[in-house]
């Protein structure tokens, strides 16, 4: 069998589209435009060229987007008044502090400050405890909600189905695990204690992989037919110099056992941030 690739860069075009049509609608209606401010802290290059992308998404589907760009050396007192101002601005509909944070900063509690209503990363303990309860409202994880629309182009029938989600980090595998629990998945949580991993993937109709180890997941781990989502993004520097993302699946060895698997690249990451804009149209509509 060789496995249907989910891609995610088209999917994402075509949620893309679904928010600017829905930005339009909603300045139509309202005279207002949905803003996303991102805030970055210090000069570290890889989050600096994702809060770039992410300001460039908002113009590209219409939506206003501004980036605060702070010092390595700024307090935490003042981060967390920045998040109090942006929380106060009618303008703001949506605040992203992008992580990491330098580490004389509490990230735990410069998060906990923003608004759960503009909190598009899903982050906060309001949208977190909502969406565990089960109940409306909750802003929602941008990369396990990008996964879940590729399950959907997947055609992946979830519910009664064997879920095996690798990570139980607070931002993908959790949840990821809650959204596949609300859609009737049987879910197992693996992570780095979990005895005979590989046994417990093979039980996976669904596998999710947010690990942050390379191919670390075999195509012998997998269920013939299996629906494989990669969120892994390892990135390695080549002898060239340059550098090649890697996910958490073994692709080719996976490929030929799975029935479709989302690619890294061009799987999760774009789906992530197009789920953000999704996430800001969102919030902006509730206000
Ligand atoms: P974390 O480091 O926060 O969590 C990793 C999880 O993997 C932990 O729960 C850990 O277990 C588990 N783990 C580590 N080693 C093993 C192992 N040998 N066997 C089983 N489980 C293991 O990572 P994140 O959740 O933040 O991210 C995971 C990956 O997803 C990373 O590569 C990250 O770059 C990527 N990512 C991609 C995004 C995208 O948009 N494409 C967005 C967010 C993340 P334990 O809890 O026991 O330590």
């Amino acid at each position: 069998m060789t496995a249907r690739i989910l891609d995610g860069k088209a999917l994402a075009e075509t949620v893309r589209a679904e928010v600017r049509a829905g930005v339009e609608q909603l300045r139509e209606r309202t005279g207002r435009v949905p803003g996303l401010d991102v805030v970055l802290v210090g000069d570290d290059p890889a989050s600096a060229i994702y809060t770039r992308s992410k300001e460039k998404a908002c113009s590209e589907v219409g939506m206003r987007g501004k980036l605060h760009v702070l010092p390595a050396s700024t307090s935490e007192a003042d981060l967390r008044a920045l998040v109090r101002r942006l929380n106060e601005d009618p303008e703001v509909d949506g605040i992203l502090v992008q992580l990491p944070l330098p580490a004389h900063i509490d990230a735990q509690r410069v998060l906990d400050g923003i608004d759960p209503g503009k909190d598009v990363d899903g982050f906060h303990p309001v949208n977190a405890g909502l969406l565990l309860l089960g109940r409306p409202g909750a802003l929602v994880a941008c990369t396990p909600s990008g996964c879940m629309r590729l399950l959907a182009l997947a055609g992946a029938r979830l519910e009664g189905a064997s879920a095996v989600v690798v990570g139980r980090s607070n931002i993908v595998g959790k949840p990821m695990a809650q959204l596949l629990l609300a859609a009737n998945a049987t879910v197992t949580m693996a992570h780095s204690r979990t005895r005979d991993l590989p046994a417990v993937c093979r039980q996976a109709d669904v596998l999710v992989a947010a690990v942050g180890k390379k191919e670390m997941i075999r195509g012998d781990w997998i269920k013939p037919g299996a629906v494989v989502i990669d969120v892994g993004t390892n990135r390695v520097t080549l002898p060239d110099g340059k550098t090649k993302l890697y996910g958490d699946v073994a692709f080719d060895e996976a490929r030929q056992v799975a029935g479709a698997i989302s690619p890294v690249p061009g799987g999760v990451g774009p789906m992530t941030i197009a789920m953000l804009l999704s996430n800001t149209l969102e919030a902006a509509r509730r206000r």
